[in-house]
């Protein structure tokens, strides 16, 4: 038995959702199992929030807000305490990966080297940003002042997917915090362990009661409430593009809070004739598709070859696959852990089975190894018709497409509802500029695959993003709002 397996036996695992700094049970006293994907095993049983947990999270939100507890410190307090509660994720480290590892399946050396660390420096960057900004004064006539101000929108909500629970969580809380608002965080219920646990510290590091709250429920219990909630300011979700669309109508339903929308993807690795270092290539491509189950927004699950490097190019992918290491999350050996969800592995299963059926040609795996553990799957000849090509399957499953010309590659690449994320292989500097540009997606790598870090802005084009950004200071937009203060001097 490994050390991980040692802290798995022995977590305190959090049972209450988290309400005006108070740890409780659902108002109906209802829960829901969290089970481990990997064993099956039960890990915990959690409040099923509803509408009524929601509304008294919600009131302790707006009171702690308007009390200016959190709001109405100086910049300098809030970055202090952001910076508390990174050092506290960091000095749990191990304990955080453990409880991710066990709920979403990801394999725990990741989560010790990725999520955990990039969880605390989002938070970490957002509130190190935050006393270094200034406002704006507008060019306006001598006698008049015209202040330009950002102001914390107020009450934020945040609903979140399974397959980075924390990391999504610093996204949203970073900035939202930063800025000064109160916070309702909805995980999902696949994966709500490690946000109680982040809210437990985030008290431990001295944001007040009220200010970070988290329900956890079902989404059309606990989300929907919160998405339909008069007194919620704003709205910022990650999940899949359908759910996405459910959150823009509960607002025009309610009270038109700002919504910002970060969803699906089907993002393309675009490699044009000139591209060099095939076998580079096709390394980096297993892992921008593969690594993280393929459960990654912008995983490049559609790999788009010039006919010149085709050939070579699936070959040397299928080469990458022979020994993958599958299996137990908990094994710091293994790169790739179960699918989070019996649901969800029949989800990956299904789409595999279309491809095979719509003539797609399976060069590697193309099916189940055990339990919820599946294959990594490489499809060769798809073709824009399929419906592996236009479906987001969100599994460790990636199609390769032969173009006739390099043009033609960059037209395939835009051809899906989708806009998250794409790469571009060419050795010539010209075509990275020219074509890089043509890519419709919200971040294009060039000669790597990159979503970019904490301080570059990430999201989607077309159906993959809605009304803002998350990440860099531009995330800072989606939680504040401009005002506009106009003074006579004239007097
Ligand atoms: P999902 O849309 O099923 O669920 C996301 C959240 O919405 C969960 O908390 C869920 O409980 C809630 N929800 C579900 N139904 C709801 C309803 N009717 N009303 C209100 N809330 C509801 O997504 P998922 O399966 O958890 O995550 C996978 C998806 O997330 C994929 O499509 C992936 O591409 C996307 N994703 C996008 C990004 C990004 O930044 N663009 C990042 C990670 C994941």
């Amino acid at each position: 038995m490994n050390a991980y397996s040692e802290i798995a036996k022995s977590l305190k695992l959090p049972t209450g959702a988290c309400i005006d700094g108070q740890f409780v049970p659902a108002k109906s006293g209802a829960t829901f199992e969290t089970r481990n994907p990997y064993t099956g095993a039960l890990i915990a049983a959690l409040p099923a929030c509803g509408a009524e947990d929601v509304d008294v999270a919600v009131a302790a939100a707006r009171r702690s807000f308007e009390d200016g507890v959190w709001s109405d410190l100086h910049p300098s307090e809030r970055k202090q305490i952001l910076g508390t509660l990174a050092d506290l994720l960091m000095a749990n480290v191990k304990e955080l990966a453990v409880m991710e590892s066990i709920d979403a399946g990801k394999p725990v050396a990741d989560c010790v080297e990725i999520d955990i660390p990039e969880t605390a420096n989002a938070i970490r960057w957002h509130g190190e940003a935050q006393d270094k900004l200034y406002d704006q004064i507008a060019p306006s006539a001598p006698d008049t002042l015209a202040l330009v101000v950002r102001e914390p929108v107020g009450v934020v909500a945040a609903v979140l997917p399974w397959n980075f629970p924390l990391l999504m969580m610093a996204w949203k809380i970073g900035p939202a915090l930063a800025t000064g608002n109160s916070v309702i965080v909805k995980p999902a219920e696949q994966t709500s362990l490690t946000a109680l646990r982040l809210a437990e510290l985030a008290l431990e590091a001295g944001v007040p009661p009220g200010v970070l709250n988290v329900v956890t429920g079902m989404g059309p219990d606990a989300g929907a409430p919160l998405g339909r909630h008069m007194d919620v300011d704003a709205l910022t979700f990650t999940g899949s593009t359908e759910v996405g669309r459910m959150f823009l109508e509960y607002s025009a339903q309610s009270n038109l809070k700002e919504v910002c929308l970060e969803m699906g993807g089907k993002s393309a690795a675009v490699v044009l004739s000139d591209a060099e270092d095939i076998a580079g290539i096709a390394k980096t491509q297993a892992e921008a598709i593969f690594w993280n189950m393929g459960e990654n927004c912008t995983a490049n699950s559609r790999i788009i070859a010039h006919k010149d490097v085709y050939d070579a190019l699936v070959a040397e992918l299928t080469k990458q696959v022979a020994d993958w290491p599958l299996g137990d999350p908990l094994d710091p050996a293994t790169r790739q852990g179960p699918l989070v969800s019996a649901e969800h592995f029949d989800k990956v299963s299904g789409l595999v089975d279309t491809g095979k059926a719509q003539g797609a040609r399976v060069v590697a795996g193309g099916e189940g190894a055990g339990g919820l553990l599946f294959k990594p799957t490489i499809f060769a000849e798809v073709t824009p018709e399929m419906d592996i090509y236009q479906n987001e399957i969100f599994g460790p499953v990636v199609g390769v497409t032969c173009a006739e010309s390099d043009e033609e590659a960059i037209v395939m690449a835009n051809q899906t509802q989708y806009g998250l994320a794409a790469t571009l292989y060419t050795a010539s500097i010209a075509k990275a500029h020219r074509y890089a540009r043509k890519l419709r997606a919200g971040t294009v790598g060039v000669n790597t695959y990159s979503e970019g870090d904490i301080s570059t802005p990430f999201g989607g084009f077309k159906s993959s993003g809605f009304g803002g950004r998350d990440n860099g200071i531009h995330a800072h937009e989606q939680y504040t709002e401009l005002k506009t203060i106009w003074i006579d001097l004239s007097a």
